[in-house]
């Protein structure tokens, strides 16, 4: 009886599960009063067509069961959950990471450019297109291209190819295209502009690759659901390694992806509290931070409609942040909904403190994070001190390599401070 009655508690909770994912979001792809699309007319064609797609393929046994195999084989997973003893020592608390560091490419980010690349093949698609900013999605998309055979047209600014070489180099390595954008500021904004007028040329052979959980319907969705597969994972590995569920589950957020990820799986869980921790940069001013949950307005962009920070004519406004993957203006409609009912708690890390994580996880765990990772370690190690009798599950969403000729060259070594 006993037994039946457990069984019948998880029953329900993976029901209530399962109807948030299927109820969240709506058709027209709204999050509460977030999400959606506003777009050109014959872009929502494409969309609705992938979001057709999707519905119709992903779902289907073929569709799983090779992203199943791709997950284990090509990418390594699942990624494990890692106790961090010295730290926990040295801030108080139980501190583990789950580790996306050691997802194939050393991100999460090829967790969803997997899915959609596997969807474009069974579209019939040849050729991915998508922006990057700092070189992270386009490395993960050519990746993905690499693997199933297809083309990859990679746009990017000129200002940022010049700061991004390395990940240039990497895009051009596994085959990809990558299509200099000279025009406005050269960034990230132009790149998207560019790259969504690029596929609108050729939609029939050609499928758009968003890189987190932002833009039109269905990618908000699409992504979230390609990234679950972290917080699947991780609860289950928490859960056995523990025998409870983590009090507090953190994650670094610019667009949102790796939050969603792991957030996910715990939503429904009320006893654990859920921490996404925005990049407070230099400080609070205008233009020196992207804490886009703390100080934006409900507004327009890439197509969604999210919090943002934005000028008084509604253009996003200028931004920043040490780690470049946080630096975006807006961020995923599903975060602005789950804030807006209070699950999910919107907190900062700033550059300092993050770079103080970085070499601290560095030299006591020899785990070097990405800087993006390192505002999660940053306020997980605040936590830490402040509740010292709870466990903290941080999602580690990247590696640090490709940071660490930028840290040593703009703040040294910690020993350099002191001498
Ligand atoms: C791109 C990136 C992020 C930020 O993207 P989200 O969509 O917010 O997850 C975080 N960490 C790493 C390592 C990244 O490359």
């Amino acid at each position: 009886m006993v037994e039946n009655c457990n069984f019948d508690s998880i029953q329900t909770e993976n029901k209530t599960m399962s109807d948030y994912f299927k109820t969240t979001p709506n058709e027209a792809g709204e999050f509460g009063e977030f999400g959606g699309s506003y777009i050109p007319e014959q872009l929502q064609k494409e969309m609705d067509a992938i979001t057709d797609a999707y519905y119709s393929i992903s779902k289907s046994h073929a569709f799983i069961s090779e992203l199943r195999s791709i997950r284990k084989h090509f990418q390594g997973r699942p990624t494990p959950v890692y106790f961090c003893q010295r730290l926990s020592e040295l801030v108080g608390g139980r501190i583990y990471l789950k580790r996306e560091d050691l997802n194939h490419t050393g991100a999460h980010k090829l967790n969803h450019c997997m899915g959609e690349a596997l969807l474009a093949k069974h579209l019939g698609k040849k050729r991915l297109i998508a922006e990057t900013g700092a070189g992270q999605h386009g490395v993960a998309l050519a990746t993905a291209a690499a693997y199933f055979g297809l083309e990859c047209e990679i746009h990017m600014g000129e200002v940022d190819i010049a700061k991004e070489h390395p990940n240039v180099v990497r895009m051009k390595i596994l085959g990809a295209e990558v299509v200099p954008v000279p025009h406005g500021l050269k960034t990230l904004k132009e790149a998207v502009d560019s790259a969504f007028e690029a596929y609108l040329k050729d939609p029939i052979n050609t499928i758009y690759c968003i890189g987190s959980v932002v833009g039109p319907h269905p990618f908000p969705m699409m992504v979230r659901e390609f990234q679950r597969v972290i917080g699947i994972e991780a609860r289950e590995q928490f859960l056995e390694m523990t025998g409870e569920l983590p009090d507090n589950v953190i994650a670094c957020v610019g667009g949102g992806s790796n939050a969603m990820g792991i957030f996910s799986a715990f939503l429904k869980d009320s006893e654990c509290a859920l921490h996404a921790v925005e990049p407070a940069g230099l400080s609070y001013k205008p233009g020196e931070h992207a804490c886009t949950m703390k100080f934006g307005t409900p507004g327009i962009i890439h197509g969604f409609k999210c919090k943002l920070l934005q000028d008084k004519d509604g253009a996003p406004a200028p931004i920043y942040s040490v780690a470049s993957g946080l630096d975006y203006p807006g961020i995923g409609p599903e975060h602005c909904m789950l804030e807006a009912q209070g699950r999910v708690n919107y907190v900062d890390a700033n550059d300092k403190e993050s770079i103080d994580a970085f070499y601290t996880l560095s030299r006591l765990e020899g785990i070097i994070p990405a800087l993006e990772s390192a505002h999660a370690v940053a306020y997980g190690m605040k936590l830490a001190q402040e509740k010292p009798r709870e466990s903290i599950l941080i999602n580690l969403s990247g590696r640090g390599d490709k940071d660490i000729d930028f840290i040593v060259d703009q703040y040294g070594l910690p020993e350099d401070e002191t001498a």
